[in-house]
This record gives structure tokens, C-alpha cells and sequence, in this order.
């Protein structure tokens, strides 16, 4: 939701001053009903905004998918300034923002989207969309660290669901092992916060795959549209 002059201003009608103005004059309708005050908040996408009787364009949905770098956080704006997710993608004009989140160090595969209910939708934790890691940890891991988080592991926000855990790769010159980890939840810092409970610290983390997205035929820091059949089959 947005202010209704912001929305106004952003579809080039006015400037958003001019648009304050044809707001307080009653010239503006939004679903019908005149709107005066100028804190009214629309939906750009969904609700129909009118000037003098014409509609102004709504704006279309767009979805994306990001091969997220490490060293970007993953939301619009940073009060310590550093950069973010949307420095990676400049080109697209619409306002679009992250779905869910990757720590400042994760790289990995990352929605982008303008759609507020198809991003509520999918990471909510009813939906159970597979979100596949691969983490180099220290150590060397065993069976019974990999059991431990198949079965669920107590972190101080409880009991993590079980998960699909398995060992890809052991390098004892380095004293690191790489584990492919499958989670349903999404809670903050998970993959780094189970690890660590079975003392292997995450060195190295790398999202590679929601529910059947991946990230083939992107490089760090590229991003593709998703395709029309890719947003249904998500849906
Ligand atoms: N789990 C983490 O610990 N970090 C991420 O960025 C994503 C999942």
C-alpha cells in the first residue's frame, strides 16, 4: 500500500505536489469513492485510481529471480548504507522488493517482486516451499551431527522442523566439510543457527534452490525474469 499521491506522481500523472492538490479538490476516486485526505493509502496494482474520470495505469506485476552475492542486504534500504539487493537491479523501473531474506553473507537464489500477496503467500510457512542450502562448515561432520539435524534441533526460538541433511564433501586439509541442507521454515539466521548447535560453524552459505527454482545459467550477481508458467506453478 501506498499513499495515493506517491502512486499518482509514479504513474506521471502530476507532481506529487500537483497531485496533493487534485486530491484535496475531490478529482480523484479510488474504487469509486472520491478520496480527499491526503494520508489515503491504495494498492497501485490492484485498486482502480481515477483523475477527472480517467483511469491512470496500473502497475503491472513483475517477478525475479537474483543469484544474490555475498556483501548485499537483502532489503530496499539500509540506515547504515550499505548495499542492497536493489543495487543489483537496476534496470527494472518498477518498485519492486526482496521475498523473505538472505543474510548480508549468504549468496544464493533470491525472489524479487511488487506483488505484497504473492510475496506473503510464499513465505509463509504453511507453504513448505523447499529452500535447498549448501554450507561449507568447519569440521569434519558425522552421522550423528547429520541425524541431529534431520530430527530437528532445540534453538532458543524451539524446536526446528525436521530437515534433509547430507554430506557432500569432506576436505581434511582444510578441516571443512559441505553439507546440502533442505529447510520448510524460514526463521532468522536457521542454516547458520543449526549448524552451529551441532558445532559446525557455517564458513560458507549458498541458497541454491526454491521449491523447483534454481539458479542454472546465472552468474553472482545476475538475475532473470521468471517466466509467466514459473509465477503460476508458484502460485
Ligand atoms: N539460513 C541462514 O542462516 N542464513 C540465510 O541467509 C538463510 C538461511
Amino acid at each position: 500500500m501506498e499513499r495515493l499521491q506517491k502512486i499518482m506522481a509514479q504513474a506521471g500523472v502530476a507532481s506529487r505536489r500537483k497531485c496533493e492538490q487534485l486530491i484535496t479538490e475531490g478529482r480523484v476516486r479510488v474504487n469509486g469513492d472520491v478520496i480527499r485526505e491526503l494520508g489515503y493509502k491504495a494498492d497501485p496494482q490492484c485498486d482502480r485510481i481515477e483523475v477527472d474520470g480517467l483511469a491512470i495505469a496500473r502497475e503491472e506485476h513483475v517477478y525475479f529471480l537474483l543469484y544474490k552475492p555475498t556483501g548485499y542486504i537483502t532489503s530496499v534500504t539500509d540506515p547504515q548504507g550499505r548495499r542492497t539487493v536493489l543495487d543489483l537491479m537496476k534496470g527494472v523501473g518498477a518498485r519492486i522488493y526482496p521475498v523473505g531474506r538472505l543474510d548480508y553473507d549468504t549468496s544464493g537464489l533470491l525472489l524479487l517482486t511488487n506483488d505484497g500477496e504473492f510475496a506473503n503467500y510464499i513465505t509463509h510457512p504453511r507453504y513448505e516451499l523447499d529452500k535447498v542450502y549448501e554450507a561449507v562448515v568447519r569440521g569434519r561432520i558425522d552421522d550423528v551431527a547429520l541425524r541431529k539435524l534431520r530430527e530437528g534441533i532445540m534453538l532458543e526460538d524451539g524446536m526446528t522442523a525436521p530437515a534433509e541433511a547430507e554430506c557432500l564433501a569432506s576436505d581434511a586439509r582444510r578441516g571443512t566439510s559441505t553439507l546440502r541442507l533442505t529447510i520448510h521454515e524460514g526463521r532468522n539466521r536457521q542454516v547458520r543457527r543449526m549448524c552451529e548447535a551441532v558445532g559446525h560453524p557455517v564458513m560458507q552459505l549458498t541458497r541454491v534452490r526454491l521449491g523447483f527454482l534454481t539458479l542454472a545459467g546465472l552468474k553472482e550477481g545476475e538475475y532473470r525474469v521468471l517466466t509467466a508458467a514459473e509465477v503460476e506453478k508458484l502460485h
